[in-house]
């Protein structure tokens, strides 16, 4: 057992609003800047749809993630080999039209326009060319609330796997449903982005987790672009390296969450630390599909265990981290409750950013013509909502239904446990056994509830402390990971750090 630390996340879709908050609060913060303008390291889009940049998750496309090949996994693309020979041709990046050409407007015409029979306009101006734009026709989030419509949610990669007959199914006009996905890269335990560069600028920080670009180092070649099957490490067109979410690590380090998880207005953000076996990582990658998530999860080891305390502090994790990671949501999210699942785990990179599933398309069920929500039917809801079961395996679960089903009942459980206790008019031994088949008790529904609808401010975010003093003395620390460097045990973002020793 290797044991290590890391900085994970939960969000939870039934409460976004879809406002985009975080996504500007991430823009104004770090990627408000030449040359980065189309890059939004938060963005937030409508399921089902295509999502930015377009079609993202389609990887006969893309060709990120990784590939399992017998016991193990390899990256799809590129990967030593075929990364060298095709270093300066890279056909699966994606175009600036799969993103979108970044705009402002012209608004010194407002003001400067002589007098004229018209009102004057701002018209928009490219970012890039500073040409004028005739038709705006792509934005980072242009399929905004468009659910149902032929060129969005049609196209969207999970909808496509989908007979012919349940696709027609779900775009009846009564049941189209959509739900907001807010997306940031997922600082993975087995990231694609690490492996596939060819200079090694990418690297996992061995005190938390968090995955870095090193600025000095990275030449340019975007491995890491084609490689992550999130697509969320992107191209600075105008200094020529990538770029990624950093986590905002220079708020963790000072006790503070990420922007985008302090401004969200709906609360749906939950960050802490949690412990795993590293020694499982390719393993785990390598799974069958149906058993992805699971083994994914085995991975998380408890906290509150003595022998893992003892083998993390053997491994080096700080006894301030193991306290942390024993406050941790995500843990109960993902491992006490198991009402937390990660996106895409067939993509293999091990995200470490879960999802509870949104319920709201689940409560409507078909009334005769109409939808409506029903509160006696109890479980019968999951079978019958508006988006099949299906299209959310191929997006939380790696196909496998039954840790849906699993989700979807514990959170029925909760909510018909709160409203016979609020309203009181459900048949109370109905519900009990409801509960009982959905494998919670009256504690962990009331814990759940309390969590999830009126947590504090230190409930929802438990910052790991940060120790310049433990890091320096492992400063320069490489490991490596089927080759490839995986963690600086010391290294701090931006900047050069290999053998690099920081002030304290
Ligand atoms: Fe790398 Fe982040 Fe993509 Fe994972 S989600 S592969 S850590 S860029
Ligand atoms: Fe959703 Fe929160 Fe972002 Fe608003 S700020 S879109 S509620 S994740």
């Amino acid at each position: 057992m290797n044991i290590r630390a890391q900085v994970s996340m939960v969000f939870h879709l039934d409460k976004c609003l879809g406002c985009h908050t975080c996504s500007v609060a991430c823009k104004n913060l770090w990627t408000d800047r030449s040359g980065v303008e189309y890059q939004w390291w938060n963005n937030v889009e409508t399921k089902p749809g295509t999502g930015y940049p377009s079609s993202w998750e389609n990887q006969d496309e893309y060709k990120g993630g990784w590939e399992k090949v017998g016991n193990t996994v390899r990256l799809r693309a590129t990967g030593k080999l075929r990364g060298y020979t095709n270093i300066f041709f890279q056909p699966h990046l994606p175009t600036i039209d799969d993103y979108y050409e970044p705009w402002t407007y012209k608004y010194e015409d407002l003001f400067d326009s002589p007098p004229q029979d018209t009102q004057p306009t701002a018209r928009p101006i490219s970012l890039i060319t500073g040409e004028h734009i005739d038709t705006i026709e792509a934005g980072p989030n242009w399929d905004d609330d468009l659910s149902g419509t032929k060129f969005y949610a049609r196209k969207d990669p999970g909808i496509l796997k989908l007979s012919p007959d349940e696709q027609k199914a779900i775009f009846e006009f009564q049941r189209i449903a959509f739900f907001y996905l807010p997306r940031i890269c997922n600082h993975c335990l087995n990231p694609a982005c690490v492996a596939s560069c060819p200079s090694g600028a990418l690297y996992k920080r061995g005190e938390d987790g968090i995955v870095l670009i090193n600025q000095d180092v990275c030449r340019g070649w975007r491995f890491c672009v084609s490689a992550c099957p999130f697509k969320k490490s992107y191209y600075n067109w105008k200094t020529g390296k990538s770029e990624k979410c950093i986590l905002c690590y220079p708020r963790i380090e000072t006790g503070q969450p990420q922007a985008c998880f302090h401004s969200c207005v709906g609360r749906i953000r939950y960050m802490g630390g949690v412990l795993y076996d590293a020694d499982k990582i390719e393993a785990t990658a390598a799974s069958e599909e149906k058993d992805l998530v699971n083994n994914q999860k085995a991975m998380i080891l408890d906290p509150k265990d003595p022998a893992i305390i003892k083998q993390a502090q053997k491994d080096g994790v700080h006894m301030s981290f193991i306290e942390s990671a024993q406050k941790s949501p995500v843990f109960k999210f993902v491992k006490d409750w198991e009402i937390a699942l990660p996106l895409h785990a067939e993509f293999r990179t091990v995200p470490q950013l879960y999802y509870v599933l949104p319920l709201l398309p689940v409560l409507a069920v078909k009334k005769g013509n109409t939808f409506e929500v029903d509160n006696t039917e109890f479980f019968g809801a999951i079978d019958k909502n508006r988006l099949p079961l299906k299209y959310f395996a191929s997006l939380f679960s790696a196909g496998n239904e039954e840790l849906i089903v699993k989700a979807f009942k514990r959170m029925l459980a909760v909510r018909y446990y709160k409203r016979q206790q609020e309203v009181g008019d459900l048949d109370k031994s109905k519900m009990l056994d409801a509960m009982s088949q959905a494998g919670i008790s009256e504690k962990v529904a009331e814990d759940i509830f309390k969590m999830i609808s009126i947590p504090t401010y230190n409930e929802r975010f438990v910052v790991p402390p940060l120790h310049r003093e433990y890091q320096t003395a492992i400063d320069g620390d490489i490991d490596t990971y089927m080759g490839q460097p995986y963690a600086y045990k010391a290294a701090t973002g931006f900047g050069p750090r290999k053998g690099v020793k920081r002030g304290l």
